[in-house]
């Protein structure tokens, strides 16, 4: 999308010790350099190795997310993490509606909404995520639904600086399966301008990533379809050097 930095960010999701903090350093040390400044970069380990993984990138333009949060401020909630708390350990995102958290915490539209406004609140950027199953798009549905989570998922007062949408087609998360550059570029285009005619000008800036099996020898040609602002990246982020290949498909 024209004059919208791309961001290629990491999900870990429940991977990652101490240990893993060498793959955070080597990738935070991996996007200095000039590049950095067309390209943001964000990675988010489990919320165990957060702060320490902020303090590791302090002189890097790498950025360090959280991959859920609480959709209330505080309280009697034991095991859940508020935005707050993110943003105390120098997070600077949040990923919100992941497919497995709407799966395995059977997570809706309407809570999904509410954790974006949560992570707003706190100055926090929200990664809302969408996409459709295998049977959904078998069916024909891909649209509708991509239509109804935006609608349902993405607070009123968005833009483009609080809020990243990603399309992540739940059948190709871990799958090593990717739509069409085709397929893509319809689902883009379709959230595009599903959200410029709810935003206006903050929605045609809105970033739209793709997720779901991006690698190395994938990234360019999905990086390159038209609407697509940059890639979430599951498996593929855990290595420091598949990463980076990811984030220099845009040089
Ligand atoms: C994800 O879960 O956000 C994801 C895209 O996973 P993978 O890259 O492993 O398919």
């Amino acid at each position: 999308t024209p004059n919208v930095r791309p961001l290629v960010a990491g999900n870990w999701k429940m991977n990652g010790t101490r240990d893993s903090l060498d793959q955070i350093k080597a990738i935070s040390e991996g996007v200095k350099g000039d590049l950095s400044e067309k390209v943001e970069s964000l990675i988010c380990p489990p919320a165990t190795l957060l702060y320490v993984a902020t303090a590791l990138c302090e002189d890097s333009p790498l950025w360090i997310g959280a991959q859920d949060c609480h959709q209330n401020a505080s309280g009697a909630h034991t095991g859940e993490i508020s935005a707050d708390m993110i943003a105390d350990c120098f997070g600077t995102h949040v990923i919100v509606g992941h497919s497995e958290r709407r799966t395995d915490h059977a997570e809706t539209d309407h809570l999904v909404r509410a954790k974006a406004i949560a992570a707003n609140a706190a100055e926090l950027t929200a990664i809302i995520c969408i996409g459709e199953t295998a049977d959904e798009r078998k069916s024909g549905q891909t649209l509708d639904i991509l239509k109804r989570q935006l609608a349902g998922s993405v607070p009123d007062d968005a833009n483009a600086e609080n809020t990243v949408i990603a399309y992540e087609p739940v059948w190709a998360i871990g799958t090593g399966l990717t739509p069409t550059s085709e397929n893509v570029a319809e689902a883009h285009a379709f959230m595009r301008a599903e959200l410029t005619r709810r935003f206006g000008d903050e929605g045609a800036k809105m970033r739209i990533l793709y997720g779901g099996s991006v690698k190395p020898s994938n990234a360019k040609e999905l990086m390159s379809v038209d609407n697509v602002d940059g890639a979430l990246i599951g498996g593929a982020s855990l290595k420091a050097s598949d990463f980076l290949a990811i984030y220099n498909a845009y040089s």
